[in-house]
């Protein structure tokens, strides 16, 4: 345990690195990438073009320093954290790199403001919570399925509208597949041709567990004239074929169907956000009193739709077609708001969403203005973790 004048300096010193916070994560990710470049094959190169990752990184290692008196404060995030950790096969071995860059990083953008015991207390206190996610991270991978990755032979390939497609995995070495959480993701790794490094990316299980295989459902970010297209899902709609082999690892997440009470379950979810809950969807919605509103932009781009067939199921398109019109495909025309949910779903129940961060603060925010306790309230983001 850190003495408590090194606590009292990091505590003091969490305000000064935290207004500098994506000044120094940036500065720390250019220049270990440059001097340890074989660490770009676990890192998502993108993030790093849109600062995500460096400003998810600084909110992770603030938050914990400044509960460095106690660490078990942080216990929820670093529970997220490591579960994407262990999807993504971190390693004890890296926590010392990403110290070293990170002390450098601090000295380097605060120069004479930061002196050599302040230093010394920040590579203390990195060291105790990089202890702390090694040791979770230790017993996630004793308790894990496999380790590292498992080679997949994509069995099916199936469109599910103009931007989603599911791919049906089989393992290659025709053992048993884990049971998993309804809710949960797999990682993949992904070598794509030309592109100079390995890509990692998580998706979530789309069907409910217990097939005999696992299926990912996946939406193709085609990009723009000014953005450029994504790298793995384009990967994967346009080049990995049927019977071709992917890298998987095991089921991984904290997002899961609390299946342990019998409250009514009320899925929430925007875009290709659907798949955990249709997960949880599937699993659950014999068992208890589960409703399902899904918003689309419109019928063209809903995917999945024919397997959202119970009558708890509500559909919501932004702006619906002519043909979604014509075969009244929806149940509301617009936006998910608080006047509406509030006549189609019980207040007393679990609520899970998940889809773009512009709907999961709404949905956030019409949940907290419902009253909705935070406990009953369950998240996922489709990229770094971030604050709603
Ligand atoms: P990336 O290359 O990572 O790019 C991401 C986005 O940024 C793209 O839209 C791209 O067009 C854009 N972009 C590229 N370059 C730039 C730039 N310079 N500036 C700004 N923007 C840029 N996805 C699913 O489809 N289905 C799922 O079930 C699913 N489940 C997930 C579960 C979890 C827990 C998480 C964390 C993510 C999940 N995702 C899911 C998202 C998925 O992991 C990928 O992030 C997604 O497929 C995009 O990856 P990519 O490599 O294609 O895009």
């Amino acid at each position: 345990r850190l003495d408590e004048r090194t606590r009292e300096i990091v505590k003091a010193t969490v305000p000064v690195l935290a207004e500098h916070g994506e000044a120094i994560t940036t500065h720390f990710y250019k220049r270990m990438l440059t001097e340890r470049p074989e660490l770009k094959n676990y890192f998502n190169m993108t993030h790093q073009k849109d600062g995500k990752q460096p400003r998810a990184l600084a909110n992770a290692v603030y938050a914990a320093a400044s509960h460095i008196d106690d660490l078990s404060a942080i216990a929820p995030a670093a529970e997220t954290i490591a579960e994407k950790h262990v999807s993504l096969n971190i390693r004890p071995e890296h926590y010392p790199i990403i110290g070293e860059y990170l002390l450098k990083a601090i000295k380097e953008v605060l120069g004479d403001a930061v002196d050599e015991e302040v230093i010394d207390a920040w590579e203390l206190a990195y060291g105790e919570i990089a202890d702390l996610f090694i040791s979770i991270e230790d017993g996630k991978y004793k308790a894990s399925a496999w380790t590292g990755y498992r080679l997949f032979t994509i069995h099916k390939k199936v469109k599910e509208s103009e931007e989603i497609t599911s791919f049906y995995l089989k393992p290659e070495d025709g053992g048993p597949l884990p049971s998993y959480r309804p809710g949960q993701y797999i990682g993949i790794k992904a070598d794509i041709p030309d592109y100079p490094h390995t890509q990692r990316r998580q998706y979530s299980l789309s069907d409910a567990p217990g097939k005999d295989y696992l299926r990912i459902s996946v939406k193709r970010e085609g990009g723009t004239d000014e953005i450029p297209a994504g790298l793995v899902s384009t990967w994967l709609h346009d080049q990995v074929q049927e019977g071709d082999v992917v890298p998987i690892s095991a089921p991984a997440g904290d997002f899961f169907l609390d299946e342990s009470t019998s409250r009514p379950v009320v899925l929430l979810s925007g875009g290709v956000g659907l798949t955990p809950l249709m997960s949880m969807y599937k699993k659950t919605r014999d068992e208890r009193d589960v409703y399902f509103i899904h918003a689309a932009r419109n019928g063209g781009v809903h995917g999945l739709k024919e397997e959202m067939d119970g009558e708890q199921t509500y559909v919501v398109y932004e702006t619906p077609s002519e043909e979604d019109k014509t075969l009244a495909a929806y149940d509301k025309a617009g936006y998910v708001d608080l006047d509406w949910l509030r006549n189609v779903v019980p207040k007393e129940a679990d609520f899970y969403f998940c889809g773009p961060e512009g709907f999961m603060r709404a949905m956030n925010g019409a949940l907290h203005e419902w009253g909705i306790p935070d406990d009953q309230v369950n998240y996922e983001f489709f990229g770094p973790k971030g604050t709603l």
